[in-house]
C-alpha cells in the first residue's frame, strides 16, 4: 500500500515561483530552467522506479515515496522506502544516461555520455550515508532489530553500468532489475523481525515526522527580496498587481475577476521567502493596503497561527505540497516550462 505518494518536488514549484516573480530579463532565469531540467528529470527517474514496484504486495508492503526524516545533524531524504515485516529496503534512485562507471579502487565514479567524460559524488557513498542516518532514526525510535536494506537504483534503462568491484552488485541495480534483485535480498525465508502491529506503528510514525523542505531560495541565487514582483497576479493575463475591489480581486489589465487570486501570492511567499507569514507581511507582498481585509482573508484560509492581533503569526499549512500540485493541475501557466507530461 502507498502510505506516503509521490509529490512533484518541492525544488519545482520554488523555481516556477521565482521565474514568475522575477523581471523577464533577470540573469538568473537560464540557471533557474538548467536546475528545474535536472529535477525534473530526477523525479521521472523516480516515477520510473516506483512504476517498477507494482509487483510487490499491496498488503505487506508500507510504501513511502519521497521521505524526509530528522537527524541531530541534518534531515535526510529518501527517495523511496519499502516497509514490510520482514526488512526495510531503501532505494536511491539515479538518473544518469551513457556509460556509468563505478571505480571502486579509487573511490571514484563518472559518467560517460556523447564522449564526453564527467565525474560526479560517488552514490554509494551517498547511499551509505543515508543508510546510516535511517539505522540511527530507527534506534532512537525504538525499532534497532529491523534490517535495512540499501539499493541503488539506476532509472534510465539505456544505462550502461560497469564495474572493477562485482561485490557492488548487491547495492546497485537498474530499475528493470529491482523485482529480481529483491527477491535475492529477502527471500521467502527471511525471519519476521516485526509484528503488523509494529508495522503500523512504525509506519504511522515514519508519516508523522516526515517534513517537507523549503529551501532559501533567495539566499541560494544570491537574489534580494526586493527584487521579487509584488502583488497579485491575473490568473487570466498574468500581469501583477491585481486590486481589491468589492471583496475580490480585479485585474487593471484584463478586467478578470478571482475571488481566491491572493492564495497564489501567499503560497509564493511561503515558497521564496519564509514559511511563516504577518499580517503586514502579506499586505506587503500583495500590495494590499487595508490590515482589515488582510485578517479577514488570512484567517479565512485556517492556516496554522500563533500569537494574536497584530503579532499573530500565520504558518504554511503542512499539506503545502499537495495544495501546491492541486493548483498546478488547475494552472494552465504554471509550472508550463518545467513540466512536460
Ligand atoms: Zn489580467
Amino acid at each position: 500500500m502507498i502510505v506516503k505518494p509521490r509529490y512533484l518536488p518541492m525544488r519545482l514549484h520554488v523555481n516556477s515561483a521565482l521565474a514568475q516573480r522575477l523581471a523577464k530579463n533577470h540573469p538568473i532565469l537560464p540557471s533557474l530552467d538548467n536546475s528545474s531540467s535536472r529535477v525534473e528529470a530526477g523525479f521521472q527517474g523516480e516515477v520510473e522506479t516506483d512504476f517498477q514496484l507494482q509487483f510487490l504486495n499491496d498488503k505487506e508492503h508500507h510504501i513511502f515515496r519521497d521521505l524526509r526524516l530528522p537527524h541531530s545533524l541534518h534531515p535526510f531524504q529518501l527517495d523511496c522506502l519499502i516497509l514490510s515485516t520482514k526488512a526495510i529496503i531503501h532505494l536511491e534512485v539515479k538518473n544518469f544516461t551513457g556509460t556509468l562507471f563505478f571505480d571502486e579502487k579509487f573511490k571514484q565514479f563518472y559518467q560517460t555520455a556523447n564522449a564526453v567524460e564527467k565525474g560526479f559524488q560517488h552514490p554509494l557513498t551517498q547511499l551509505r550515508r543515508q543508510s546510516a542516518q535511517l539505522k540511527e532514526w530507527l534506534d532512537s525510535h525504538g525499532f534497532p532489530s529491523i534490517p535495512v536494506i540499501s539499493q541503488l537504483v539506476i532509472s534510465n534503462s539505456s544505462a550502461v553500468v560497469k564495474t572493477n568491484d562485482f561485490s557492488i552488485r548487491r547495492l546497485v541495480c537498474k530499475a528493470d532489475q529491482l523485482k529480481t534483485q529483491l527477491e535475492t535480498l529477502i527471500g521467502k525465508d527471511t525471519p519476521e523481525v516485526l509484528k503488523e502491529k509494529e508495522l503500523r506503528k512504525l509506519s504511522r510514525l515514519l508519516l508523522k515526522e516526515h517534513t517537507i523542505m523549503i529551501s532559501d531560495i533567495l539566499a541560494h541565487y544570491h537574489i534580494s527580496y526586493d527584487e521579487l514582483i509584488k502583488g497579485v497576479q491575473c490568473p487570466s493575463c498574468e500581469k501583477y498587481k491585481m486590486e481589491r475591489k468589492n471583496r475580490t480581486w480585479v485585474c487593471p489589465h484584463c478586467l478578470f475577476h478571482s475571488r481566491d487570486a491572493h492564495i497564489r501570492a501567499l503560497l509564493d511567499y511561503f515558497l521564496l521567502v519564509k514559511p511563516e507569514i504577518t499580517n503586514r507581511g502579506f499586505r506587503e507582498f500583495t500590495c494590499l493596503s487595508s490590515a482589515r481585509t488582510a485578517t479577514e482573508l488570512l484567517s479565512r484560509l485556517n492556516l496554522p497561527h500563533t500569537g494574536e492581533n497584530k503579532w499573530r503569526v500565520y504558518y504554511a499549512p503542512p499539506d503545502v505540497q499537495a495544495i501546491l500540485e492541486e493548483k498546478w493541475k488547475n494552472s494552465r501557466n504554471r509550472l508550463r516550462s518545467f513540466i512536460r507530461r
